[in-house]
């Protein structure tokens, strides 16, 4: 009698890889989660640490702390580097070693990355806001240019490095270009008062209007509240050309900056390749409604690096709530499999959208019926977020950060890290306390 238990390798701890990891928990199964952080990622409020208005270790999670109860799972700190599917083992490298680990079920869940739709020497110049080591990145990089424009002669140089152009109007975009200008203007020009530094946030977006998927009533009312902010939004003329000191619009516009923050898109994660199937728009694999693979038998893929349409064609999007309700459901079915009993198809359950804009400034769309902007849609949004943030602890400190900064317009996170070194020192204050 074989009384090995079925082994399950996923690979990704974000949000359908922990969801897939937490279904899995406790039942008659193996588990190895792999993931090249150690550490789980809310990246809702990534653009808050890029600000300064959290601090990192506040929307990152340590994923051994999240299983330490559950025996059945094990953690793996390593960057899957290849996938031998006919003979089921994962290549993962794990600092100087390189291992093999065998499964019987793989689920795949290692996200997306950012897109510059074929103009890929944009990403030369551009500060991307992905991971916590960007949002790392972005913020040392807006404090150092602030800290230089104080001491340079040279008027245009200095207009240049207090202006910050962001790329994309999706929720990314205007959540980053909208607290880069609180930053600015509430905060560091309060402090940087020996010279009067001008600064300028340009928003910047390839269609005529904001936020694509929401209702033309909010979408007009974010441009609103956008402009009514003070950050400048130019629609409708995409990059045209980027280098160090400037960005050229189509249009022929030309801003003087330093600072590209490209949120304009995302792509399929490149572990996507590995299965050596035809992928589909934006390098997304496809998926069967069971969220497995075709002809990759025992291989399933949930999250933003998928391609699944629903019962209109049109895409799954590459959001939170799709890839944790993909990750449960691909356990779901690894368990039915095992039990003999059958797989279900995904149902998605759409709760609706919400971006914020500033303070007091945002816009929902409360199950795709309920409409709400301004002062109710920002607290909606505040509320939310607390919710769904993960670790007691985390949801405290953020609301403390939250009320504190209200009131005080104040941002606490303001330290200039060694560029690179932000997720070292995550790691580390995090194994301190967590492991
Ligand atoms: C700045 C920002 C803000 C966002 N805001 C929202 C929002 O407000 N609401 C919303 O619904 N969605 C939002 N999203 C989108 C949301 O983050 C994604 O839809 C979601 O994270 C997808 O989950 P996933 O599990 O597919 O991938 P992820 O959560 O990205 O997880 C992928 C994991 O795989 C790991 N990984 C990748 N490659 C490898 C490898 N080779 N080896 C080992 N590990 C690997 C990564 O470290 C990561 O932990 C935002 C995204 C960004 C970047």
């Amino acid at each position: 009698m074989n009384t090995q238990r079925p082994r399950i390798i996923i690979i990704g701890a974000g949000f359908g890889g922990l969801f897939a990891a937490r279904t899995l928990a406790n039942q008659p199964v193996d588990v190895l989660l792999i993931d090249r952080s150690n550490f789980h990622t809310f990246t809702p409020l990534l653009y808050q640490v890029a600000t300064c208005a959290l601090d990192p270790s506040e929307i990152a999670y340590p994923v051994r702390t999240i299983f330490r109860k559950n025996r059945n799972i094990r953690t793996l700190l390593g960057t899957v580097t290849d996938i031998d599917y006919a003979n089921q083992v994962v290549m993962v490298e794990n600092g100087r070693q390189r291992l093999q680990e065998s499964y019987d079920y793989l689920i795949l869940a290692t996200g997306s990355v950012p897109t510059y739709f074929g103009k890929d020497v944009f990403r030369e110049h551009a500060l991307e806001l992905r991971t916590l080591n960007d949002a790392i990145n972005l913020r040392n990089h807006i404090l150092e240019l602030f800290e230089q424009a104080t001491w340079i002669e040279d008027e245009a140089a200095r207009e240049a490095m207090t202006t910050i152009v962001v790329v994309g109007g999706g929720p990314t975009g205007l959540e980053t270009a909208g607290a880069i200008y609180e930053l600015y203007n509430h905060v560091l020009n309060r402090e940087y008062l020996h010279r009067n530094l001008q600064t300028r946030v340009v928003l910047v977006e390839m269609q005529p209007y904001l936020l694509a998927p929401y209702p033309e009533k909010l979408r007009q009312a974010a441009l609103e509240q956008l402009r009514s902010l003070g950050v400048e939004a130019l629609l409708g003329s995409p990059v045209q050309t980027v280098d160090e000191h400037q960005v050229v619009l189509a249009d022929g516009a030309v801003i003087p900056t330093y600072t590209l923050v490209w949120a304009a898109g995302v792509k399929g994660s490149p572990l996507a390749e590995m299965l050596n199937l035809p992928l589909q728009r934006g390098g997304r694999l496809p998926i069967l409604p069971t969220t497995e693979v075709s002809d990759r038998p025992g291989v399933y893929a949930v999250g933003d690096m998928t391609y699944l349409e629903d019962e209109s064609g049109q895409p799954y999007p590459m959001v939170i709530p799709v890839a944790q309700q993909q990750g449960e459901l691909a356990a779901q079915n690894i368990l039915a499999e095992i039990n003999g009993r059958e797989k279900r198809p995904f149902r998605y359950h759409d709760r609706g959208s919400m971006a914020t804009i500033g303070r007091r400034r945002a816009v929902a769309w409360i199950y795709n019926k309920v409409q709400l902007r301004g002062y109710l849609a920002w607290l909606a949004w505040l509320a939310l977020h607390l919710v769904t943030l993960l670790g007691f602890r985390n949801r405290l400190n953020v609301f403390v950060n939250w009320v504190w900064n209200y009131f005080t317009y104040d941002r606490s996170v303001r330290i200039i890290l060694e560029q690179g070194r932000g997720e070292e020192v995550i790691s580390k204050k995090r194994l301190e306390i967590g492991d």
